[in-house]
């Protein structure tokens, strides 16, 4: 076991930053987390806060599944008052909707290549059932995929759960302080150039989400991400009637019914980011596509009125799932970012297995699939050059 009481500095306040600081603090580090901004402005503070298991690269489940057994006992993380505030929701299910015969072979596919891979999670359902949860459904809609455990939560309290119990744990959070330089000391460790002034630590964790590829450039490390604003819009309170999340397969389809009646609709809808503004924008004709998406799927839902629409930043990998591992460059560095749109899901799993790796030296094997340097360096120039 490495030293307790090692110094960490984290780059960024999200989930992500804060799930590591809180685990790593319980096993004794002491660390601090520099965030530009407020902890959990970015992505995991504005996401639409699904907990997914269903349709899951393969390469994510043995995490994605241990983060679904820590949502569902979040109280033992972050205490029973910030638990509940976070209204996690799970075995409401999420739905892959086949809303045509090729969208229905492609989960027929699926399900077989689960089931070889010995994943039980995920099932097809077939359309009686289909129909009687989710009423209002097209009548053509001719089956889908079911993952029953899956559900949902508060994303900007769940930000806020985990930002406080790391505090809890003795971790410092310096908010509006942004990290501007970074270089490895002669004798072993980093030397930060901060708001806050200069901070020394024995290691540094680069969480900072879409500005990830970025901090990793500064030190001579390239690995690509697309910067994306994904989009969503939230529509007038309707009568509750559908308690599973719906997602689609090939369309932009992707929403929820929150508690109040409202409909909050996403579906990987790209708006426009504006990374060193920090801040990104929807765009007209775009969101249109969603919500035609969801009306073809559900026709009683034509007329509901939008009444607002937000986006947030984030990083994806050419090949879908995040970078988290050490740097391969520099001792000391890990680099945790570049989630593509579903790290909500996995925080707690993934603060728990990198704090656990640091703290034994042996890499958590979940967390083999992610190294920093499985893509081939054509693949990188390629998507690095792409906007
Ligand atoms: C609209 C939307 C919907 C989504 N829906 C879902 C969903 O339903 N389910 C799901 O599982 N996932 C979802 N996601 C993805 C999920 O939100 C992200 O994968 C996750 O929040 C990433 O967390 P993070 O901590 O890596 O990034 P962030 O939350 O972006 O945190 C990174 C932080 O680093 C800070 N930072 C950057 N550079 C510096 C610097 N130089 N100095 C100091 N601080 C710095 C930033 O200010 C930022 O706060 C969605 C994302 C969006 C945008």
């Amino acid at each position: 076991m490495r030293k307790a009481g090692s110094d960490v500095l984290i780059i960024g306040g999200g989930l992500q930053g804060c799930s590591i600081a809180l685990f790593l603090a319980r096993a004794g580090w002491q660390v601090t987390v520099v965030e530009k901004n407020l902890a959990g402005r970015h992505a995991s503070g504005v996401n639409a806060g699904g907990l997914r298991s269903l349709m899951r690269d393969v390469r994510e489940y043995p995490l994605s599944l241990r983060a679904m057994d820590m949502w569902a006992n979040l109280a033992d993380f972050v205490g029973d008052a910030a638990a509940e505030a976070c209204e996690v929701r799970l075995e409401t299910s999420q739905i892959a909707l086949a809303m045509d015969t090729a969208e229905l072979q492609w989960c027929e596919a699926r399900s077989q290549d689960m089931r070889r891979r010995g994943i039980q999670s995920e099932e097809l359902i077939a359309p009686a059932e289909l129909h009687r949860l989710l009423p209002g459904l097209a009548s053509s809609a001719l089956g889908g995929l079911i993952s029953r455990r899956d559900g949902h939560a508060n994303p900007a309290n769940a930000a806020r759960a985990f930002r406080k119990a790391a505090e809890a744990a003795r971790v410092r959070v310096l908010e509006g302080c942004t990290l501007h330089d970074l270089a490895p000391r002669p004798a072993g460790g980093w030397r930060a150039d901060t708001d806050a002034g200069r901070i020394e630590a024995d290691w540094v964790i680069n969480c900072a989400g879409a500005w990830g590829s970025d901090v990793a450039a500064r030190l001579g490390e390239t690995l690509p991400i697309k910067v994306t604003a994904l989009s969503m819009m939230v529509t007038a309170r309707v009568k509750p009637f559908i308690a599973p999340v719906v997602i689609g397969i090939d369309k932009p389809l992707s929403f929820k019914q929150s508690a109040v009646g409202s409909l909050v609709i996403g579906g990987g809808i790209l708006g426009k980011p504006c990374l060193n503004e920090d801040t990104s924008f929807t765009i007209m004709d775009r969101m249109a596509s969603s919500a035609a998406a969801t009306v073809a799927a559900f026709p009683v839902l034509a007329g509901v009125p939008v009444v607002r629409t937000w986006t947030g930043l984030e990083g994806a990998t050419p090949d879908g799932i995040p970078f988290i591992g050490p740097s391969r460059r520099h001792a000391g560095l890990w680099h945790v970012f570049g989630f593509c749109g579903h790290g909500f899901q996995l925080a707690p799993a993934v603060g728990e297995a990198v704090a656990q790796s640091l703290a034994s030296g042996d890499l958590d094997p979940r967390l083999a699939p992610f190294a920093v340097d499985r893509l081939p360096p054509q693949q990188s120039r390629k998507d690095e050059a792409s906007p």
